[in-house]
């Protein structure tokens, strides 16, 4: 592993088929670099290119953009999408043309102060049409990498973001960074592609972490799931004096919409009174059951079930269809939340 070169591998391999024929590599000129960077940046080769033609036509130079009205920009711009990158494409050329007299800036630094350039972009403009040494690290060599060293963590998360940065600086050759610049690009969107990778024909096979462990697809890592928050509430299991359960239908919207469920409350004595008054007659809770957690899109909810009898006469249900008690031996016909249903099938 000491003895591999990547970059001399990654070399190798665009000598024989990297793309060397796409519109924005005919001149090394920054401003062509830019808007094709800009243009890819989300979008794939295929659906740039006639973009970048039609802008070149219309836009040859960074004067000539500088000076358009902006929802010509727009409209040249109209079904790229991501507009944004579009309205600072526009102001990035008038603060070029002004303050650079057309020239782009040719430090990392400078460029990075220019709207819609981050450190990457800036990379390769500074590689691609400057022939300076300046890593890269968008969407395709991130993917690369990942899998490559097998980087853990999100690349949104600083500390993977650092590594992957740092394995970037460290390949970047010294010598023909503009074609080292280009294969990344290319590997990363031709083989190590993000649903079915051709590690059979990669030149970093041999060394690649994550082939050789055979989880290439556990690379790159996502963004974490979004830790839940978890909600408590009281299921009061009401038994009337022939054994049969009161059971709520819950409103059209909102979580179990429609569903036959069980009075439920985040406290436990509202649940009680409230019942009581419902029903006008004495709850008393004779047990608490295991707990249930059951989880929503939103949130978990951990469920307390308490058994409890209905003691007086009154069995009657006050508001007609919400509210009705039901045998759990005969729940077949209504809809019931499923936690709901192996509560009572339970009992
Ligand atoms: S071997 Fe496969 S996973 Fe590794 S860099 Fe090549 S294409 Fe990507």
């Amino acid at each position: 592993m000491k003895d591999f070169n990547f970059s001399a591998a990654v070399l190798h391999w665009f000598d024989q088929h990297g793309r060397k024929n796409l519109p924005w590599q005919q001149k090394d000129d920054p401003y062509r670099t830019w808007v094709s960077e800009i243009m890819l940046q989300q979008t794939q080769v295929a659906t740039v290119i006639p973009y970048f033609e039609r802008f070149m036509q219309r836009f040859p130079d960074v004067t000539s953009l500088a000076q358009a009205e902006e929802d010509e920009v727009l409209h040249l711009w109209t079904g790229l999408g991501y507009y944004a990158r579009a309205r600072n494409l526009h102001k990035t050329a008038q603060l070029v043309h002004q303050q650079f007299n057309n020239q782009f800036p040719s430090t990392q630094g400078a460029l990075e102060q220019l709207p819609g350039i981050g450190r990457s972009t800036a990379g390769a403009i500074l590689s691609l049409s400057m022939q300076q040494r300046a890593p890269i690290l968008d969407g395709n060599v991130k993917r690369v990498l990942s899998r490559f060293k097998t980087v853990e963590g999100w690349s949104g998360q600083s500390t993977t973001l650092k590594t992957l940065w740092q394995l970037a600086e460290d390949f970047t050759p010294q010598q023909r960074v503009a074609d080292y610049t280009q294969a990344m690009m290319d590997l990363g969107a031709t083989l190590c592609t993000r649903s079915q990778p051709k590690c059979s024909v990669c030149p970093l096979q041999q060394h690649c972490q994550a082939y050789q462990r055979d989880c290439v697809k556990s690379y790159p890592q996502p963004k974490p799931k979004k830790q839940l928050p978890t909600r408590h509430a009281f299921f009061l299991i009401l038994r009337n004096q022939q054994g049969e359960v009161l059971l709520e239908k819950r409103p059209a919207q909102g979580i179990w919409g429609g569903l036959w469920s069980l009075p439920q409350h985040e406290d436990q004595h509202e649940l009680i009174t409230n019942s009581e008054q419902q029903l006008q007659g004495r709850i008393e809770v004779t047990d608490q059951l295991s707990k249930v957690r059951h989880t929503f899109s939103h949130y978990h909810l951990t469920m307390q079930p308490l058994l409890a009898k209905l003691d007086g006469a009154p069995a009657q249900v006050l508001s007609g269809q919400q509210r009705d008690w039901y045998h759990p031996k005969q729940l077949s016909g209504i809809g019931l939340a499923t936690p709901i249903k192996n509560l009572l099938d339970s009992l």
